[in-house]
């Protein structure tokens, strides 16, 4: 069995509780996108034939796992919350160098991985089912929960510790054995969480890793009949097919998928505030998240000050190496997500004015990364491209309306419906946005971006297949109900 080591950069498959090399003997190097001179460490390049032998370690895992009681299931949980807990500042670091994300936010996520864990090693204590009057006297009738089985977990790379723990915390906790697929940029980050579940010691094949590509690794999942339940976040397109793969044999599943999201200035708004929270959940994480604010609709009573006043505090905001003392945005997470965005960048040039930033970073530290400027276009219309499309880059695009009735019709104008802010004083503005806005999250007086661990997490219209994550919510994905009469 090879050996996986902390002073070791090469990281291997996790597959019935052993780290195995792929029978590919190829590996993708990930280097730190704040410094390509940095190698993070090497991964596996897999195959079908790997997939298929963690899905097969899986499935023979099943019986034993679903077999524990949901407090013994959490006892395990706990221990794997506290190991990681143990190496925060090792999982953060190696997250910061391996996608960028400055390493306070990188400790916020890792110690966010840890909460869930212990969030749902407590779900194995609380009720699965309700006891329903049954019209004959003598009998009993109740609900309980079954686990799916075996199931496929395929993240991005943008949160490299939160989602995989938030899909695979819930899906362990509820009786199913796992084989996770991490995205490739993001895959020594999940390694090191691996390392965590192997020191815990939970049973063989009830929790395997394989990285790879996604059109060979996390296509097998989606088409693997011993697969029977797929919960994936990522891009529309994958996640689309994956939906259709997963129809077609009947397996469960659940997509997480884009968000364009607005925020909307009320002329009663507090503006400082809105300014605030435009930038924090614009632009953190070099704007790389689904619930990012990408459309600002504001009122043209309050426009000129909440531009002029945005636009100075995007300019002094600090980019670099996210390692580094000082520093509030980090660069894109990779080089081609630095061209996607630049491409956004020359459209938004063509289809509006540019306010600040508008380039790629350059000289000094600067030519070894991949640093984009923070980014304010005005004067965009909602037809425009950097209107309509996900950038998934540091990029506001600001508009301006003249009634809220309007603010409303312009931010449901897209095809996404993830989260949404409101900033205003007015209770019946609040309740007009809650009611009228199409999207999963709908936030008042706070940024788009985030949502607390134990409520629902998901979007409307193209943004996911409707389902939810997080909280209760995610017992709803993960099992399925069985309803029981005995006589
Ligand atoms: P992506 O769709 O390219 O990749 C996501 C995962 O799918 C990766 O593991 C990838 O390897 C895998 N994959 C790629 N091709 C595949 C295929 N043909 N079949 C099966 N799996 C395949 O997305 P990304 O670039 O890693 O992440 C960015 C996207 O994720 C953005 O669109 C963002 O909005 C979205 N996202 C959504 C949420 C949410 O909860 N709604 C959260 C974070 C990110």
């Amino acid at each position: 069995m090879a050996v996986q080591t902390e002073t070791s950069n090469k990281f291997l498959n996790y597959i019935n509780g052993e780290w195995v090399a792929s029978n590919t003997n190829e590996v993708n190097t990930n280097t730190n996108p704040a410094n390509t001179d940095d190698v993070v460490g090497q991964i596996q390049k897999s195959s079908r034939e790997d997939l298929d032998k963690a899905v097969t370690s899986a499935k023979g895992a099943k019986k034993e796992w679903k077999e524990l009681s949901g407090a013994q299931r959490g006892q395990y949980l706990y221990k794997v919350a506290d190991i990681l807990e143990g190496r925060l500042e090792e999982v953060a670091e190696c997250m910061t160098r391996e996608m960028g994300k400055t390493f306070p936010e990188a400790k916020g996520e890792t110690a966010r991985g840890v909460a869930i864990l212990r969030y749902y090693a407590g779900e194995g204590m609380r009720k699965v089912g309700d006891v329903i009057p049954s019209t004959d006297k003598d009998a009993l009738m109740f609900t309980t929960r079954a686990p799916l089985g075996v199931v496929g977990v395929i993240t991005p790379w943008n949160f490299p510790v939160a989602i995989p723990m938030w899909k695979t915390a819930p899906a362990l906790i509820y009786g199913n054995t796992v084989v996770l697929k991490p995205a490739t940029e993001a895959a020594v980050t999940c390694a090191k969480l691996f390392e965590c579940f192997e020191e815990a010691g939970l049973p063989a094949g009830v929790i395997n890793m394989v990285t790879g590509p996604g059109s060979v690794i996390g296509q097998g999942i989606a088409e693997n009949p011993d697969v029977n339940g797929i919960t994936f976040t990522g891009s529309n397109t994958v996640g689309k097919n994956i939906g259709q793969e997963a129809l077609g044999r009947g397996a469960k599943y659940q997509l997480e998928m884009g968000g364009k999201n607005p925020v909307i200035v009320a002329p009663d708004a507090d503006i400082d505030l809105a300014v605030e929270a435009t930038i924090s959940g614009g632009l953190r994480s070099t704007g790389q998240k689904c619930t990012a604010t990408s459309r600002v609709i504001v009122h043209s009573d309050v426009y000129d000050e909440f531009k002029e006043k945005l636009v100075a505090k995007v300019k002094e905001i600090t980019v670099g190496n996210g390692l580094n003392d000082g520093i509030w945005m980090g660069p894109s997470a990779s080089e081609s997500q630095l061209n996607t965005v630049l491409s956004y960048i020359e459209k938004g040039r063509e289809e509006g004015t540019l306010l600040c930033g508008g380039e790629r970073l350059s000289g000094g530290e600067y030519d070894k990364g991949y640093f984009v400027a923070p980014t304010v276009f005005e004067d965009i219309k909602s037809e425009a491209t950097i209107a309509q499309e996900e950038i998934f880059g540091p990029v506001l695009a600001l508009m301006k309306v003249d009634d809220m009735e309007e603010a409303i019709e312009l931010a449901n104008d897209v095809e996404y419906g993830l989260s949404a802010s409101i900033f205003t004083t007015n209770i019946q503005k609040m309740l007009s946005f809650v009611n009228d806005m199409d999207a999963g999250l709908v936030r008042v007086n706070a940024e788009s971006a985030g949502v607390e661990l134990q409520a629902p997490f998901g979007g409307m219209k193209q943004s996911s297949s409707h389902s939810r994550e997080q909280g209760e919510a995610a017992k709803e994905f993960f099992t399925s109900i069985k309803t029981v009469f005995v006589k």
